[in-house]
């Protein structure tokens, strides 16, 4: 095998990783070795580009088959380029004893988490996400957390599912590590694109099953992604956690900025965005009494699910007070927990998928 060369640029606070064919560059902050947890979010960025030294720069694409750098390439296929990619990017560590399973599962716990707090989630499909890298991903706006949803997020978590369901089919026989083969045997080796046809067909080869509807629902739908069906078999589901005195939901996202209390992003169909409050609003007050950025959710907790309150806000210098009906509370965040009383099966399964490796 040839040299692979990882070009390492140290900065003050930077986290980020280009792929190339037999190298790759990754920009991480020089204070950050020693933090545990830190210094392993960067082995985790370390396995990322070292995978796409198979997916995404031999494994690729029709579309990006020759790199054209003058003009856009559009492709669906980043949820597997890109998302699986970082589905392996949890794995690898695991495999590697970096991450023991708890660690794993609290990673995973806080993807999901992650997924679950971006509404756009139920806006846009993830083969439109890839279609769209162009121009959406890194030209974010406030709306975009309302609008779009990451491939990178949304593909490893749909890897995680697909990896799921082929190990339980198979007993742990197969996994989406077959897929990985295949797709470098038929494709990568001589770096031959594929195209989205083309990926299914060979997930269903290992999977053996038809997965069209799968790939309606989660790839090109915009149905929700059922964790707890596909952990269920591996002993395991999700948990959402309410914080004990979490506070009525509002919906709104508030930062400073020169001096005001600036609206950084309204969720939408969330009790604020329903009112017509909007992402660069000026926050002023509740219930005619000035709020401060540090005393919004403690305001909030003086009122009851269902209560209305008056919001005041500068919306583009006009001054505006808004009848805003609170909603209950949203779960603060998930984890994926082992379910009380496992069958043989399940525990087998598990330890297949997770420790036997
Ligand atoms: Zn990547």
């Amino acid at each position: 095998m040839k040299a692979i060369f990882f070009l390492l640029h140290l900065t003050n606070n930077g986290f980020g990783g280009l792929e190339h064919k037999d190298s790759c560059s990754l920009i991480y902050s020089r204070y950050g070795f020693r933090d545990k947890e830190r210094y392993n979010r960067f082995r985790q960025l370390v396995a990322h580009e070292f995978f796409h030294l198979w997916n995404v720069k031999r494994i690729r694409p029709k579309a990006l088959e020759t790199f054209d750098y003058e003009r856009e390439n559009y492709t669906t296929s980043l949820w597997f380029s890109e998302g699986t990619t970082s589905y392996y990017d949890m794995v690898i560590p695991l495999r590697s004893r970096i991450y023991d399973i708890k660690t794993f599962l609290k990673n995973l716990s806080q993807e999901i988490t992650r997924f679950l707090s971006i509404p756009g989630r139920k806006v846009q499909p993830l083969s439109e996400s890839s279609f769209d890298a162009w121009i959406k991903l890194y030209r974010r706006d406030a709306n975009s957390d309302n609008s779009q949803i990451s491939y990178y997020l949304k593909g490893e978590l749909v890897s995680l599912l697909l990896d799921l369901l082929i190990r339980e089919r198979h007993k742990n026989t197969r996994s989406l590590d077959d897929v990985m083969r295949l797709m470098w045997k038929k494709f990568g080796k001589d770096e031959i694109g594929f195209t989205p046809e083309q990926l299914q067909d060979a997930i269903e080869s290992i999977a053996e099953i038809d997965l069209s509807d799968f790939f309606e629902r989660y790839i090109d739908g915009l149905e929700e992604l059922p964790f707890d069906k596909y952990l269920e078999p591996f002993g395991l589901q999700l948990k959402s956690i309410l914080e004990e005195d979490a506070s009525p939901y509002l919906g709104i996202k508030v930062q400073a900025e020169n001096g005001k209390q600036i609206v950084k992003f309204v969720e939408a169909d969330s009790p604020a965005g329903l009112a017509g409050i909007d992402a660069e609003d000026e926050l002023l007050a509740i219930n005619g009494i000035r709020v401060s950025i540090e005393q919004l959710n403690e305001r909030l907790k003086d009122h009851r699910v269902g209560d209305i309150i008056q919001v005041t806000v500068f919306h583009q210098d006009e001054l505006k007070t808004l009848s805003v009906q609170l909603a209950s509370p949203q779960p603060g965040r998930y984890e994926v927990v082992r379910i009380e009383n496992p069958s043989e099966i399940q525990k087998q399964n598990l330890i297949g998928w997770l420790e036997r490796v």
